[in-house]
C-alpha cells in the first residue's frame, strides 16, 4: 500500500500548488475516492485495501470475493506475489477508484510504472486485466464509465525522473473502449485535479503551465469530451456542479465569490461570497469562513436561486450523489476505521448516517 500514500501524497502537493495561486482551495474535498454506486449496492475499497461491498437494502457488507474458501491473501513479493483472491490489490499499489456498470467493476492500479484497468464480473467472480498503459501512473479521484468506454486520468512517469515527484510530469486522460478493447489517450495538460459526469458528457477540470515562463501563473480551464471530441469550454475550472450548473471560485479585491455557469446557454453569474465545498441535485453547499474555527454554511438552490443556512458538521467525503452520501468522520481520515452512508439531504441536516464499515 505504499505507493497508494505517495500518489495521494502528490495529489496533495499538486493541490497546494493550485492553492497557492488563490484558486480552488477545497477542490477536492470531495473525491468520490474509489467508491461506485450500482443497483443499490456500494462497491468501495476497504480500510485495509481490499474490494468490499455494501447491500443498502439489507444493510450487509463484505469482501467482493465469492469463492469458496478464499482467505484473500494479500499481495506479498516474496511469499504471495499473485494472489488468487480477487478482491485484493495484485500488486503493491494497491486499488485506486473504482467505477460499476452492468455487473462489472472496473478498478485501476500501478504495476510496474504501468497504469493497469482490471474488470471484475461481479455475478462469475472473474477478474480481467483489460487495459495498461505504460509509463503511468493512475490518480485516485475519479474513474467515469460512459456509454462503452471507461474513462481514466493520471500523470506520464518520466524514466529520467523517477526520485521523487516530478512537478513538471505532464498529465493525461486515457480512454479504454470495452467493445474494440482498444485505448486512447483523450487529453494531455500539465495537471488535472478533477474529472466528472454530466448529461453523458465529460469534464475535465485542467491546468496548464505557462512554458516560456516558470514564474506566471498558471492557466485553469474546463474541457468536455462528447461523441469522441475533446475541447476547451470554459477559461476556469468548474470543480463544483450540480444538475444544470457548473462552480467555481474568484478572488477579487480580497473577497471570495462564487460564481455560477450555466452548462446549456453558457452564462455565468455571482452566487455569493464564499467558498463552494460540494454540489448535488439542485444544491450547491458553501461556507463562509466566520472565525479560525468557525464556519457558517449555506444550501444554494439554483433553480430558485436561494440560499437557506443549513447545519453542517464538516467531514471528509468519499461519494456524493442526490441519493446518497459515503463519508468518515474527519479525525479518523488516513485511519479511516469508520465510513457512512446517509440520504443526502438528511446529511446536509446534520444527521448521522448509517455504519458501512
Ligand atoms: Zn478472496
Amino acid at each position: 500500500m505504499k505507493r497508494k500514500i505517495v500518489s495521494l501524497a502528490l495529489a496533495g502537493v499538486m493541490c497546494l500548488s493550485v492553492t497557492a495561486c488563490g484558486k480552488n482551495t477545497l477542490a477536492n474535498n470531495f473525491s468520490q475516492y474509489g467508491v461506485s454506486i450500482y443497483e443499490q449496492t456500494v462497491y468501495y475499497i476497504g480500510n485495509d485495501g481490499r474490494l468490499m461491498y455494501y447491500d443498502i437494502a439489507n444493510e450487509s457488507s463484505g469482501i467482493l470475493c465469492f469463492s469458496p474458501n478464499c482467505k484473500h491473501e494479500f499481495y506479498d513479493p516474496s511469499a504471495n506475489s499473485s494472489p488468487e483472491c480477487n478482491a485484493v490489490p495484485k500488486s503493491e499499489s494497491g486499488f485506486y477508484s473504482s467505477v460499476c456498470t452492468n455487473g462489472l467493476v472496473y478498478y485501476t492500479t500501478s504495476q510496474n510504472l504501468s497504469a493497469c484497468l482490471y474488470e471484475y464480473d461481479c455475478k462469475n467472480d472473474t477478474v480481467d486485466m483489460v487495459c495498461t498503459v505504460d509509463n503511468f501512473e493512475p490518480q485516485g479521484l475519479s474513474i467515469i464509465c460512459l456509454e462503452d468506454k471507461i474513462f481514466f486520468y493520471g500523470y506520464e512517469v518520466k524514466i529520467d525522473n523517477l526520485n521523487g515527484s516530478d512537478s513538471s510530469a505532464d498529465w493525461s486522460v486515457y480512454c479504454y473502449d470495452t467493445q474494440k478493447k482498444e485505448t486512447e489517450k483523450v487529453l494531455t495538460v500539465s495537471h488535472i485535479s478533477n474529472m466528472y459526469l454530466h448529461d453523458d458528457e465529460i469534464y475535465i477540470c485542467a491546468m496548464q503551465r505557462n512554458e516560456d515562463d516558470e514564474n506566471a501563473d498558471p492557466t485553469f480551464s474546463t474541457y468536455k469530451y462528447k461523441k469522441g471530441k475533446c475541447e476547451k469550454i470554459f477559461d476556469e475550472s468548474l470543480y463544483f456542479y450540480n444538475n444544470s450548473k457548473g462552480f467555481y471560485e474568484t478572488k477579487e479585491n480580497g473577497v471570495l465569490n462564487i460564481l455560477e455557469y450555466d452548462f446549456k446557454s453558457g452564462k455565468t453569474r455571482t452566487v455569493a461570497e464564499g467558498n463552494p465545498y460540494y454540489a448535488y441535485g439542485d444544491y450547491l453547499i458553501y461556507g463562509i469562513k466566520e472565525s479560525d474555527d468557525n464556519i457558517s454554511f449555506f444550501k444554494y438552490n439554483s433553480t430558485s436561486q436561494k440560499s437557506e443556512s443549513i447545519s453542517f458538521n464538516s467531514v471528509v467525503i468519499s461519494y456524493l450523489d442526490d441519493n446518497y452520501v459515503i463519508y468518515s468522520e474527519i479525525d479518523t481520515y488516513g485511519d479511516d476505521q469508520h465510513t457512512y452512508i446517509c440520504n443526502t439531504d438528511n446529511f446536509f441536516q446534520n444527521e448521522e448516517g448509517k455504519l458501512i464499515s
